[in-house]
C-alpha cells in the first residue's frame, strides 16, 4: 500500500462519521487519508444503530452512497410507546411536516461508504497501530502511526478525530482545554438480532414492570430486540431461549402472542452512558461522533449525531479550505454542540422514562403518569415526534 505523507485532512477512524466525512471532502475535491485501527471486515461486523433520520438518509444521498438505502430502507411513519401493556402509536408525518424516520442497519451504511471509499480509490489504511494526532496546536499538524511493522507519519492541514469514544483524539488533548460531563446508568441493554419477521411494523418502546424492552428491525425478515439487564450482566449466563421468554413477558399480549423466536445471529450487551466533551476543536483537531459525545441508544441518536457532526464538519472544511477562515472551524464546534446537547437531553429523558431504575412507588407512579399524558395529549405526541425524526439543523 502507498501511503501518502501529506493529505488536507488526516480522519482517524473508519466508523460511519470518518467514512462519510471523507467521502463528503473527496467530492468537494479535498483529499484526505483515513486511518483505522481494525481489518475492514471487523468494522462490518460490529453490529450497532438502526434508526436513521432524515438528516442521516439527506446526508448519504448528498455522498452517493444512498442506492441499496433507497432499496432496501423501510420507513417507519409512527413509533410506539407501551406502558402498562397497552400499545400507543405516535405518528411521524401528522407533528413534523411530513419528516419520517427509516429502518437501515449501521452495518449496511458503512458498507456502502466503504465500497464507495474502495471504488474512488481514496487513501485507507486499516489495521494502523498506535495512531496518534501531534502537533495540532501548531499550524504544522501531522499524524503518526505504525503500520505492516513500519513507522509512518502523515502531515496534514487539519485532523479530524471520528475514533470513537476510546479513541486516542480526544485523549490527546490537554485536560485543562477540554470540559467532560458523563452520566452513566445502572443498567445495560441485552440485545439480540434473530432472522425472524419483525413483530410489528415499527420501533416499539415498552416501559414495564419487569424493565425496559424495545422491538426494533434491520428488514422485514431481521429483528433486533433488547432487554435492561444488570449493568454488570454477563451475556454468556443469557441463552436464547432464556432471552426469549424474558422478552415475551415484557411483550404487550397482542405482540407476545405473535412473536416468532429463532437462533440469535449475534447477541451482546450495551452499557449506557451519557456523555459530552466540548469544545469539539482544540487547534487544528476536531472530533466528531462518538469522539466527542455518547448517548444511551433509547432514542436511536447516536449514529444520527455522528452524521449531524459530519453535516456542520464538512461545510465548514470545505470553507476553510475555500478562503482559509480559522473562525469556521471554532463554528464548527459552537453549531454541533447545540444540537449535540438537544440530542442528549431527549435520550436521557427518553432513558428515565421507559426504564426501572429501583424506583420508590411514588416515581413509577409519575413516570406512568407521564407516559399517559404523552401518548394522549396532542403536545406530548409532537414533543416525541419532534425529537424522534431529528431536530433541524
Ligand atoms: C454496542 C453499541 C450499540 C449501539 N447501538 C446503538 C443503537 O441501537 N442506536 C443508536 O442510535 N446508536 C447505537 N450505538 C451508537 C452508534 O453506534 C454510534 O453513535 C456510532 O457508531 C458513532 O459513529 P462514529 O463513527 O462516531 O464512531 P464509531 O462507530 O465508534 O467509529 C470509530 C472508529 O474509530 C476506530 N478507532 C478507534 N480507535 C482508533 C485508533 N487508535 N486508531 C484508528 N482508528 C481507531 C474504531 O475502530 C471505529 O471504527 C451503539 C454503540 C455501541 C458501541
Amino acid at each position: 500500500m502507498n501511503i501518502p505523507q501529506r493529505a488536507q485532512v488526516v480522519i482517524i477512524g473508519a466508523g460511519p462519521s470518518g467514512l462519510l466525512l471523507g467521502r463528503l471532502l473527496d467530492l468537494a475535491g479535498i483529499d484526505n487519508v483515513i486511518l483505522e485501527r481494525r481489518s475492514p471486515e471487523y468494522v462490518l461486523s460490529r453490529i450497532r444503530a438502526g434508526i436513521l433520520e432524515q438528516i442521516t438518509v439527506d446526508l448519504l444521498a448528498k455522498a452517493q452512497c444512498d442506492e441499496r438505502l433507497k432499496a432496501q430502507g423501510i420507513p417507519h411513519h409512527s413509533v410506539q410507546l407501551v406502558h402498562e401493556g397497552k400499545p400507543a402509536k405516535i405518528d411521524l408525518p401528522q407533528y413534523t411536516g411530513g419528516r419520517i424516520v427509516t429502518a437501515y442497519g449501521q452495518t449496511e451504511v458503512t458498507k456502502d461508504l466503504m465500497d464507495a471509499r474502495f471504488a474512488g480509490g481514496g487513501a485507507a489504511v486499516y489495521e494502523a497501530e498506535d495512531t496518534r494526532p501531534q502537533n495540532f496546536d501548531t499550524h504544522d499538524p501531522y499524524v503518526e502511526f505504525r503500520h505492516g511493522g513500519a513507522a509512518h507519519r502523515i502531515g496534514c492541514d487539519i485532523i479530524v478525530g471520528c475514533d470513537g469514544y476510546h479513541g486516542p483524539s480526544r485523549a490527546a488533548i490537554p485536560a485543562s482545554a477540554i470540559k467532560t460531563y458523563m452520566k452513566t446508568y445502572p443498567f445495560g441493554w441485552l440485545g439480540l438480532l434473530s432472522d425472524t419477521p419483525p413483530v410489528a411494523r415499527e420501533v416499539v418502546y415498552i416501559n414495564h414492570d419487569r424493565g425496559f424492552a424495545l422491538c426494533s428491525m434491520r428488514s422485514h425478515t431481521r429483528s433486533r430486540y433488547y432487554i435492561q439487564c444488570d449493568a454488570d450482566d454477563d451475556v454468556r449466563r443469557w441463552s436464547d431461549e432464556d432471552f426469549w421468554t424474558e422478552f415475551k413477558k415484557r411483550l404487550p399480549v397482542v405482540y407476545a402472542e405473535t412473536l416468532v423466536t429463532g437462533p440469535s445471529l449475534e447477541k451482546s450487551i450495551a452499557p449506557l452512558r451519557s456523555f459530552v466533551a466540548e469544545p469539539m476543536r482544540f487547534g487544528r483537531l476536531l472530533l466528531a461522533g462518538d469522539a466527542a459525545h455518547v448517548v444511551p441508544p433509547t432514542g436511536a441518536k447516536g449514529l444520527n449525531l455522528a452524521m449531524s457532526d459530519i453535516h456542520y464538519l464538512h461545510t465548514a472544511i470545505i470553507e476553510y479550505f475555500a478562503d482559509g477562515c480559522d473562525s469556521i472551524l471554532t463554528e464548527y464546534s459552537r453549531r454541533a454542540l447545540a444540537r449535540v446537547w438537544k440530542s442528549e437531553h431527549f435520550s436521557w429523558w427518553l432513558t428515565n422514562l421507559t426504564h426501572r431504575f429501583n424506583d420508590d412507588p411514588f416515581e413509577q407512579k409519575m413516570k406512568q403518569a407521564e407516559m399517559e399524558y404523552l401518548t394522549t395529549s396532542e403536545a406530548g405526541r409532537r414533543m416525541v415526534a419532534e425529537n424522534y425524526v431529528g431536530l433541524a439543523v
